[in-house]
């Protein structure tokens, strides 16, 4: 099949691949050159009612829930298939998500396929059951047995800023603890799913309705996912607004509920912390993916002594940054995802504006790129922690600057926020940041610039940053049940 062809028949219902019953398509668009890049079927809510369908006969009714060494053989094959097309992934991603072409040989693309291979070792080398031994309740002597089972149909919704990474997290260890899954990825990437809905269809042996992909411009598509009394568990990655919604179409079924949400990380400089890794690892952080990633450090919270001081070489390191083609190896940034989020993220300066910040750099659209939905490196500084820049997630590249008064006063900072999703420490005493690390209300941080990012490691977050954690053992066990056997000994 064509790359033209699967664009144009990118549903994967029931083992084949389908334009949809309507017959709708939508455009997608390229975010660095505003181009139409072409169209893709648009599914709508028949296309949705028979995905799950096939996900809940393709659970009920064969052996993939329980044939452990099928799924990790399928899970292999899949990883395969997704390498020996990395070079078309590579292209789609940064075409349709406007990512820089460096982030696909990391986050983007390169290490969630790796990780495929890591969620089917751990699923070969799990303990399916634990044997808790005999006792006697209420005087029946008892053996204890735990198992692990599938929860049975999950509905996996995404969103565009790193759409193959966090399908992946959700699809292999869903498929690997024996689920089905309907995927509902972000309009905005309609591709990178279709891409990997064709792969599996043609290059593993997945059985039909086992992985159904529903692309579609209606966000409607997702809230029929979270509500059908078919579907057994939803894991969402997207806003917190939305979570919010996801959570209530659940509520009526009281389906397991399971969400990555928004961030509003700090990065906290001590005292002693050298100025230059601190600013070095701000510049980067705001500007990955064009600061459209939840666990981006988007307050800098800089000693008040050495304020000026941060700014002036946080300023100096931003003025030339590379930015712009994302297709390009030197760029480390490119456009933001569409208009409407360009205009979301300049409201967000005009407000902090008019709340009393000072923009030290940035703050509009770049001269030199006309073309495509690019914002320009953006540094606000006398941000007060009230301030509406402060508090909410912005999902560009616009970095707040506060001031704190000592280490107390850093952490109570970092954790006036709804969210708690990452975190970082920066000081001269390893001791003294892992202190100050231990008391920030957060699912990730990392100590003078560690990264946390791997398919081992757990992701997710406290507070309103989300329910459950993504990847490592625990994201493999959320797609799990424990049943509690009890034999008559
Ligand atoms: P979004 O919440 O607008 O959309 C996410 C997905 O939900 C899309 O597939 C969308 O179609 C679908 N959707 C929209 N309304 C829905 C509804 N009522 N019911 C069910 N599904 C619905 O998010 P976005 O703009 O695509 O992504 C950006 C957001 O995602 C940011 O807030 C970011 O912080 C968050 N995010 C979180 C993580 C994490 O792991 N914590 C990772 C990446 C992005």
């Amino acid at each position: 099949m064509t790359s033209d062809t699967y664009r144009a028949l990118p549903l994967l219902i029931d083992g084949s691949l389908s334009y949809a019953a309507e017959g709708g398509v939508f455009e997608n668009i390229d975010p660095a050159t505003e181009e139409v890049l072409g169209t893709t079927a648009d599914a709508g809510p028949r296309d949705m009612d028979r995905a799950i369908a096939a996900a809940r006969r393709a659970f009920d009714e064969t052996p993939w829930p329980t044939d452990l060494a099928f799924r990790v053989h399928c899970l292999r094959q899949l990883r395969a298939g997704l390498e020996r097309h990395a070079d078309e992934l590579r292209r789609t991603i940064v075409a349709e998500a406007g990512s820089p072409v460096t982030l696909t040989h990391g986050p983007q693309l390169d290490a969630p396929v790796a990780g495929l291979g890591w969620c089917a070792d751990l699923a070969e080398s799990y303990a399916w059951e634990t044997d808790l031994g005999v006792a006697a309740p209420l005087g029946v002597p008892t053996r204890r047995v735990l198992r692990r089972e599938p929860y049975g149909v999950v509905g996996a919704i995404t969103p565009w800023n790193f759409p193959m990474q966090i399908t992946l997290a959700k699809v292999g260890p869903a498929l690997a603890a024996g689920n089905t899954v309907v995927l509902k990825p972000a309009p905005d990437t309609p591709w990178t799913a279709a891409i990997l809905g064709r792969i599996a269809a043609e290059e593993t042996d997945l059985p039909p309705g086992v992985l159904n992909v529903v692309v579609g411009s209606a966000h409607g598509l997702g809230a029929q996912l979270a509500a059908d009394p078919r579907v057994d568990l939803v894991s969402f990655t997207g806003s917190t607004a939305t979570g919010r919604a996801v959570m209530r179409s659940g509520a009526d079924t009281l389906k397991k509920v399971f969400l990555e949400l928004g961030g509003k990380s700090a990065l906290l400089a001590l005292d002693d912390a050298d100025l230059a890794t601190v600013v070095g690892n701000a510049a980067f952080q705001i500007t990955t993916h064009a600061g459209q990633g939840c666990s981006l450090l988007t307050r800098l919270v800089l000693p008040r002594a050495r304020y000026d001081e941060g700014v002036e070489l946080l300023v100096e390191t931003l003025r030339n940054w590379p930015y712009g083609d994302p297709a390009d190896p030197g760029t480390l940034m490119g456009p933001l995802i569409s208009e409407r989020q360009r205009r979301r993220v300049l409201g967000y300066v005009a407000r902090g504006l008019a709340e009393g910040a000072t923009v030290a750099l940035g703050g509009g659209i770049p001269a030199h790129l006309p073309r495509g939905y690019f914002v320009e490196p953006t540094v606000l500084t006398g941000v007060t922690p009230a301030a509406t820049v402060a508090r909410e997630e912005i999902f560009g590249p616009v970095l707040t600057v506060l001031a704190h008064d000592g280490d107390d006063d850093a952490v109570r900072i970092a954790n006036d926020s709804v969210y708690g999703l990452s975190g970082m420490v920066v000081s001269a005493s390893e001791e003294r940041a892992r202190a100050v690390a231990e008391r920030v209300r957060t699912g990730t941080i990392s100590i003078n610039g560690g990264l946390y990012y791997g398919a081992d490691v757990p992701f997710g977050g406290y507070r309103q940053s989300g329910v459950g954690r993504e990847s490592g053992r625990a994201g493999f066990e959320e797609y799990l049940e424990i049943k509690a056997m009890a034999y008559a000994h």
